[in-house]
This record gives structure tokens, C-alpha cells and sequence, in this order.
């Protein structure tokens, strides 16, 4: 056997997205019914008339939330929604998920509970039932593991690999908010360790904290494009931050893409918040993560059909592979995106 030490690679290294790469690469599906595997928000099976879509998402305590801040019940409904999120970035439909948790005797049963209480309220608003799962102890902490399931016609199916050069480059909602809710929530936090007298003050800030404890997955989004007959090429949710998701889908389209930093949606919650913290809005929309809006592109001819839809906005377009992925700023500078999505592994450790 060879010394263990001789032959280490620091997962750093390769980063999450490096690191699924370097793991999965050897697979071979088995299964003509396995459309698609690794490498989208959800996995494609072929089941007959219409397609199935699975998708997992883990949560551990101390990396993707903390309880010093993160009401259990909040933390139920996001762990859920976040799942539901993955589903409609393939065009789909929710309909069941599977709940596994690893949990400490540091909790009571209440305190389970109330975690139920928010995924099941998230079950009820988002129609999907919640089917089975797994019970297990751990030795410090709690994991949340969902899977969710849907189905989605073969027509409406929706890949990260589809968009076209000249095709615009859309987003739902508007982005930043949960990165600038989650610093506020950091930047509490450490003012009352250091001093637990202090009240916390999120006095205004309700949007940024809303969108940072309880986001919400995108379904009117998906809903408005079907009842306007717009079949977006490509799609991804919004994770990881703009940057990120918009180089998935130009890397696996083998496109380019240009985008405008004016046309990014911010709200003026978080302008006021972010600007109150010191961060700039842009950097949190591009790099921040956990907005989970949907990013999409359309074709040209559906202009007419999206620009008056309230909520959903064209921020650029795709170029040919060769232009490369560019933000052009409110100055006009043309600056490279970079994918500076969170890297579980390293310092930013938020998963
Ligand atoms: P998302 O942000 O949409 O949840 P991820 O970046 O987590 O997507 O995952 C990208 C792809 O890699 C997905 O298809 C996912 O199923 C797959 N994947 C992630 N981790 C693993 C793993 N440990 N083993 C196999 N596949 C994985
Ligand atoms: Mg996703």
C-alpha cells in the first residue's frame, strides 16, 4: 500500500466543482432511461409519456447555516425550497421529496419539530409531498439532506446546454439580496459576542433578511414563460452567484456571453444594505450566492414576449465561445467574469 501521506491531494485543490469533475468522470450510465446524469441541476430520466427529475441538495450545520441565527423552522422551509429550486430550473414540476437527517442529541424532539413544522409548510406551498427519507445520528450537529422529484414534459425539458449565439440572457427577480442578509446576520452576530447587550439592529432590513432565512423557489417564473409560450434554451438557478451560473451555461453551451452591469436587478433594499456593510452591490449579485432566481436564455424573436413581463429581465446576450464571459460596467470597462462561486473547501466556507 502506498503511504497515504506520499500520495495527498488537498481538496482544496481541485475546488467543488473540480473536485464532482474529477469524481464522476468515470462513470457510465447502465441505462438507456438515464438521460441525463451528472452535470445539471437535476438528473433526466426517461419514464414513459414524460420525463422525471431528481435532484439533491445537503445543508450542514456550521458550513451552509448557523443556529445562532437561522430559526429551525426557517431553516425547514429553506432546505426544501432550495431543493424545489433545482426542479424548476429544468422547466419542471416539483411533486415529491425525500427528508434525511443527521442529527445530535444536542436537539429536542420540539426543536425537530419546529425543522418539520418549516418543511412541511414549504411542502403545502409549493404542492409536494414529502415522502420518505432517512434518521440517523450524528456526532456533532445537525445535516439535512432533501431530494426532490418532479416530472417535465420531453418538449419543455430545459438543459444548461442549449443557448445560442445572439440569444438573450434573462434573469427572474432580482439578485444579491440573500449574500447582503447573510452579512448583516454575520455582522450581528459578532457584534453580540463581543458585547451581548447589544440589540441587534435590522431595523429596515427585513427584505435582505427574508430573502438570506426564507428564500423562495422561482415558480412563477417558469409558470409566466409556459403561459406566454416562451420555451427557454437553457436554464440554471442561482446558487452560487450570477458569475457562476452564467459561466455553467456558457461552458457547457460552448458560447460566451456578455452581460451589463446596469441591467442587473438589484433591489434598493439591498443597495441600502449593502452600501450600510460596505459591499458592493454588483460584487454581491455576481458572487454573492443563494438567490435562487432563475437565469435563462431566449430566443431573440421572444423579445417582444418577455420585455413588458414584470419580473423578469434581459441582462445581455450569448457570443460565440471565442468573445469569452464579460460584464461590460456602468463606466463601459469590459471586465472578465470569473467563477467565484462558494468554495466549500476553502475559506469562504459558506458552502
Ligand atoms: P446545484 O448547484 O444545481 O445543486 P451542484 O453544483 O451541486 O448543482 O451539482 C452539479 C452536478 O453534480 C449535479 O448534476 C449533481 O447531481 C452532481 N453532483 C454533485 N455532487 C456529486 C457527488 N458527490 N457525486 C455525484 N454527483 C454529484
Ligand atoms: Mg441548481
Amino acid at each position: 500500500m502506498t503511504d497515504p501521506q506520499e500520495n495527498r491531494t488537498e481538496l482544496e485543490e481541485f475546488g467543488e466543482f473540480g473536485l464532482i469533475q474529477h469524481l464522476t468522470k468515470p462513470i457510465k450510465l447502465h441505462h438507456k432511461e438515464s438521460i441525463k446524469g451528472v452535470g445539471d441541476d437535476a438528473a433526466v430520466i426517461d419514464t414513459g409519456k414524460e420525463l422525471t427529475l431528481v435532484s439533491t441538495d445537503m445543508l450542514t450545520e456550521g458550513v451552509h447555516f448557523d443556529l445562532m441565527y437561522v430559526p429551525l423552522k426557517h431553516l425547514g422551509y429553506k432546505a426544501v425550497a432550495v431543493n424545489l429550486s433545482d426542479i424548476y430550473a429544468m422547466n419542471g414540476t416539483p411533486k415529491q421529496i425525500t427528508v434525511s437527517i443527521a442529527v445530535s442529541n444536542r436537539f429536542s424532539v420540539e426543536a425537530l419539530e419546529e425543522l418539520y413544522s418549516g418543511m412541511l409548510k414549504a411542502c403545502e406551498a409549493y404542492q409536494v409531498d414529502l415522502i420518505g427519507g432517512d434518521t440517523t445520528s450524528s456526532l456533532s450537529g445537525l445535516t439535512i439532506s432533501v431530494t426532490a422529484m418532479g416530472t417535465v414534459s420531453k418538449e419543455k425539458v430545459t438543459y444548461r446546454n442549449g443557448a445560442k449565439e445572439n440569444e438573450l440572457v434573462c434573469v427572474s427577480g432580482d439578485l444579491g439580496a440573500a449574500y447582503v442578509g447573510l452579512q448583516l446576520l454575520e455582522r450581528e452576530k459578532q457584534i453580540f459576542s463581543d458585547n451581548s447587550l447589544v440589540q441587534p439592529d435590522l431595523e429596515g432590513k427585513d427584505y435582505v433578511l427574508e430573502r438570506q432565512l426564507k428564500p423562495e423557489a422561482r415558480i412563477q417564473a417558469v409558470k409566466v414563460l409556459d403561459d406566454v409560450d416562451i420555451q427557454p434554451t437553457a436554464m440554471i438557478d442561482v446558487s452560487d452567484g450570477l458569475a457562476s451560473e452564467l459561466i455553467h451555461i456558457t461552458s457547457q453551451s460552448g458560447k460566451g456571453v456578455q452581460i451589463y452591469e446596469d441591467k442587473i436587478p438589484i433591489d434598493p433594499a439591498t443597495i441600502m444594505a449593502a452600501e450600510e456593510l460596505g459591499l458592493d452591490p454588483t460584487m454581491a449579485a455576481l458572487n454573492g450566492g443563494e438567490d435562487y432566481e432563475l437565469l435563462f436564455t431566449i430566443k431573440p424573436d421572444d423579445y417582444d414576449k418577455i420585455k413588458d413581463i414584470e419580473g423578469l429581465h434581459v441582462i445581455g446576450h450569448i457570443t460565440d465561445a471565442n468573445a469569452g464571459c464579460h460584464l461590460v460596467t456602468k463606466a463601459g470597462t469590459l471586465v472578465s467574469l470569473k467563477a467565484q462561486g462558494w468554495n466549500a473547501f476553502g475559506e469562504r466556507n459558506e458552502g
